[in-house]
């Protein structure tokens, strides 16, 4: 499998100390050949490829990973990339019911996912409606009333003995059915055939113009292999639709394939489907997928470990600078490495209180500072030599002008931020001198 081939390719990897261009290219021939025994799409796997060498190339050189486990991030993100990214979910109308439409080939497993959807919406505190608009096979309609009652939602479906009905018309009625009943989810079930065709696509596009959807999801049974990609396109070009579904994940099936089609048509997979029970079921997380296609959870886990470890070691350290030599160690160098520490860790009025040596007065100076404007400050900050940044009393004026131009802002930033600098230090000496900050909030001051 895809995942015992990457395994051992990188168990190959994990002994070595550092990496030849050599190594990468072997590595890079590897996991091709794994991707296309996956039947992951060509196109897929060489853009893939190119990336990896071309990051693994150009990779800066790592304090806090060994060459092989850089790679292997490289790779995961690459993967997690691929895979479409950010999980997404489903979009709810600003004004209910949100109309979900399910479209895909007879058999994908649309009508079984229709219940797994209404059962999971339910369970979120949503009243959804299951919505019959397959009629085309003689016991469709009976089938989604069997889901619905292991889903414990209702059905609306033409009235039996109606023979065969209009499935725009049940699916227009269905919309003032919600309304009427407080609905706030229908799900449009639809009829499937074996192969793409004309009419199929016809009726899909009819009942997607009757409804407006929220949101249409093409459900595609993962074991289809490289029809998958192909019919995926299809449904794009005649019908439309903003989301995937995978199907029978659970199946033995490569699924590369499948998993190539978040790339090919550009539209995210938001559910995976991996057997017959309501339960079978989940939202699409690109990052486990990736950890599983790789195979090496573990292996990703020990590497934000060891990240985040050594980035507590730099704090640590910088810490140090501060109470040892009053501040005055403490440059603008390791004030932008701080930064960058906080942005990665997210929102940064959340974070202050995290950092050794980052509290009080210090706090309320960077929570001055907006998210975007860290980006600027960057900037100004990588625009100054060295010794600038060790000793940014050295900063004149002509010095001042040079690093505005160099990082493309204006010379008043650049004194704005030195002057920040210089009183974030202040307090920081005043603590490491044991003394409180004057003016501190809730304080003597
Ligand atoms: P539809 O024609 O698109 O509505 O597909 P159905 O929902 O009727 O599913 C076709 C068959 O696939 C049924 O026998 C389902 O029980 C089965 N099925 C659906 N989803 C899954 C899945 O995730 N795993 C497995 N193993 N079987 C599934
Ligand atoms: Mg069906």
């Amino acid at each position: 499998t895809l995942q015992d081939r990457l395994a051992a390719t990188f168990k190959n990897l994990r002994g070595k100390g550092k990496l030849t261009e050599a190594d990468i290219d072997a590595t890079a021939r590897e996991i091709r050949i794994a991707l296309l025994e996956a039947d992951v799409n060509l196109g897929v796997v060489k853009e893939f490829i190119k990336n990896i060498k071309e990051r693994c190339l150009g990779a800066e050189v790592s304090e806090a990973l060994n060459p092989s486990q850089q790679i292997i991030k490289i790779v995961n993100e690459e993967l997690v990339d691929i895979l479409g990214g950010d999980t997404r979910t489903i979009r709810f109308a600003k004004k209910p019911p949100t109309v979900i439409m399910l479209a895909g080939l007879q058999g994908a497993g649309k009508t079984t996912l229709a219940g797994k959807l209404a059962h999971w919406l339910k369970s979120e505190g949503h009243s959804p409606l299951l919505v019959a608009a397959d009629l085309q096979r003689p016991n469709a309609v009976n089938q989604l009333q069997v889901v619905a009652g292991r889903a414990g939602v209702h059905c609306f479906a033409p009235e039996p003995g109606n023979g065969v009905g209009d499935p725009v018309q049940v699916a227009r009625a269905s919309i003032d059915e919600a309304d009427r009943r407080l609905y706030d989810v229908v799900i449009v079930d639809t009829a499937g055939r074996l192969g793409v065709d004309e009419v199929l696509m016809q009726q899909a596009a009819d009942i997607k113009a009757a409804v407006t959807p929220d949101e249409v999801l093409f459900v595609v049974d993962a074991m289809i292999g490289q029809d998958a990609v192909n019919t995926a396109q299809a449904f794009a070009d005649g019908v439309g639709y903003d989301g995937v579904v995978l199907t029978k994940l659970d199946g033995d099936a490569r699924g590369g394939a499948a998993l190539s089609i978040a790339r090919v048509i550009g539209k995210p997979i938001m559910f995976a489907s991996s057997g017959e029970g309501m339960k079978d079921f989940d939202v699409f997380h690109p990052e486990r997928m990736a950890s599983r296609i790789l195979g090496m959870g573990d292996m990703l886990t020990l590497i934000e470990q060891a990240e985040k470890t050594f980035d507590e070691e730099k704090s640590r350290k910088a810490h140090e600078k501060i109470v040892t030599k009053g501040g005055s160690g403490f440059g603008l160098g390791d004030f932008l490495e701080q930064m960058k520490m906080i942005r990665k860790m997210g929102p940064l009025s959340k974070l202050f209180g995290m950092l050794p040596g980052m509290d009080g007065a210090m706090k309320d100076q960077l929570n001055n500072i907006d998210e975007k404007e860290v980006d600027r400050i960057e900037a100004i900050i990588l625009s100054m030599t060295p010794a600038e940044r060790d000793d940014p009393k050295i900063l004149n004026g002509s010095r001042r002008a040079r690093i505005a131009k160099g990082s493309g802002t204006e010379v008043s930033e650049v004194n704005n931020l030195v002057n920040r600098f210089f009183e974030a230090r202040k307090v920081m000496s005043s603590f490491a001198n044991g003394q409180m900050p004057a003016g501190m909030p809730g304080m003597p001051g």
